[in-house]
């Protein structure tokens, strides 16, 4: 048998910290590679699905104060009128650096080894250093070696930022709200330091400058960033879907990143670390599965970029008010390239399976375990699907083998036992869902 790699991680963000304290955690060797290279933001806030998250993760104790800090007033204003809501909504600040420190803390208690590193490894370093997993961030390369690229993305966004140092009026609230040029983010940070963001689309401002963009938002806003001071910072918000062509797993942002609109970064990170440190335990255990257990990451990185993009192309999809702006323009667009797509199916349109169909080695994942089980997948990067409504993927694409329409399914269904507990709705609703998800094609 295969000797178990040791595991290096490289990055010492919310996802490598996470990672390492859980594969620590399983009395598995691993080294977390530490090098502040990004400048993260003061402070972030945390949804409140965190707080189960981090539990679950037994985290819980490491994290208990900033889970408790006060959280602000949230003001939104988004397609219509001003909604508040009050502080009992649990969404935590996070001074960030703070918030890294404890979570690498807590790693090192549970075992990890912490290396501090002047500078990016070379390539030849991450090939002799075992079993590589880069939780890099927006990091995509080091030292003129790419290890990722990217597979998908939404429309192209910047962040202007501006930070405001004196008393700043609304210290109690965080506030969102759409304008024509984008959507502005009011957050007060914790030094007495509150944050101006605009969110703006990358050509607009490439365009007519960051300057122009920035003064008609402010014109704009009804809120607190009306008098927001001159634009002094600037970055890419890379909405998107990273993949690896390298042996090495990819962790976090590296692998996904998300729109600033859903505050979800931090979670998705903790999220993605849970998913990588059952499959790394998997992998350290049975080294001649990390090939499958790679292609299981990359296909649950993918689903976790789509299911995100659908969410929140719907949230801006609900902003109807600024229809010719080139932010709302390319928004909606995608929105509808993405969430209108699916037109319903016709009763008599005949469906097929796709030609792409074929068995792929996945895994479940339970309690913090994954199990190999066999499953349908219809592309590399798509879901693979074991069942669907708790019956087997493959009884569902027999009911349209040698192509039925839609009606000629529902009525085979009827009569098979395996469908007896399904509804004609429900048996079209799944015939719906596998087309979506590209298993079926309807002409
Ligand atoms: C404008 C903006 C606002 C945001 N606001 C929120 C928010 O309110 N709430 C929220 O949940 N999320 C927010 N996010 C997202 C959140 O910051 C990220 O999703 C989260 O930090 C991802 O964690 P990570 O560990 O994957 O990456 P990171 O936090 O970026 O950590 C990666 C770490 O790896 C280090 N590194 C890079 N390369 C190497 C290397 N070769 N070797 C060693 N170390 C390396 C970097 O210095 C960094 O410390 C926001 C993002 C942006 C851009």
């Amino acid at each position: 048998m295969t000797q178990p790699l040791p595991i290096s991680i490289y990055g010492a963000g919310p996802a490598g910290s996470a990672l390492a304290f859980l594969l620590a955690s399983k009395s598995i060797a691993v080294r977390l590679h530490r090098w502040e290279y990004r400048r993260t933001l003061a402070e972030e806030t945390l949804i409140p699905a965190s707080a189960q998250l981090v539990q679950r993760l037994g985290l819980g104790r490491a994290l208990d104060s900033f889970m408790e800090s006060k959280p602000l007033r949230h003001g939104i204003q988004w397609g219509g009128e001003w909604t508040w809501r009050e502080g009992d909504y649990a969404s935590p600040r996070v001074a960030r650096g703070a918030f890294d420190r404890v979570l690498v803390e807590a790693a090192v208690s549970a075992g990890a080894t912490l290396i501090d590193c002047q500078g990016p490894p070379t390539e030849q370093t991450v090939r002799d250093g075992g079993l590589a997993v880069m939780a890099t961030g927006s990091l995509t390369s080091c030292r003129g070696w790419t290890f990722t690229e990217e597979a998908q993305a939404l429309v192209p966004t910047v962040a202007l930022v501006a930070m405001i140092r004196e008393d700043a009026g609304t210290r109690d609230s965080s506030v969102i709200e759409a304008v024509p040029e984008g959507w502005w983010w009011w957050l007060p940070v914790s030094e007495g330091a509150t944050m101006c963001v605009l969110v703006a689309d990358a050509n607009e401002v490439r365009t007519r400058g960051a300057r122009q963009v920035w003064s008609a938002a402010r014109s704009h806003a009804a809120g607190p960033c009306h008098d927001a001071p001159e634009q002094n910072d600037a970055g890419r918000v890379a909405t998107s879907w990273r993949r690896t062509s390298r042996s090495v797993f990819l962790a976090g942002d590296a692998a996904c990143r998300l729109d600033p609109l859903s505050s979800q970064g931090i979670e998705k990170a903790l999220a993605s670390a849970e998913q990588l440190a059952a499959a790394l335990a998997r992998g350290h255990a049975h080294p001649e599965e990390l090939h499958k257990l790679r292609d299981f990451m990359r296909r649950w990185d993918a689903g976790l970029f789509r299911a995100h993009a659908r969410k929140t192309l719907a949230f801006y999809a609900a902003e109807a008010r600024f229809g010719g702006a080139p932010f709302w323009v390319a928004r909606h667009a995608a929105a509808k390239q993405v969430l209108g797509g699916a037109a319903p199916i016709s009763p008599s349109s005949p469906l097929r399976v796709s030609r792409t169909i074929r068995f792929v080695d996945a895994y479940r994942f339970v309690e913090g375990e994954l199990t190999p089980h066999r499953a349908c997948a219809a592309d590399d990067d798509g879901p693979a699907l074991a069942e669907l409504g708790g019956i087997p993927t493959e009884m569902w694409l027999a009911l349209i083998e040698g192509g039925q329409t839609l009606a000629d399914a529902v009525g085979k269904a009827s009569k098979h036992p395996t469908f007896v507990a399904q509804s004609p709705a429900g048996v079209a609703r799944q015939l719906g869902e596998l087309t979506r998800l590209g298993f079926l094609s309807s002409d």
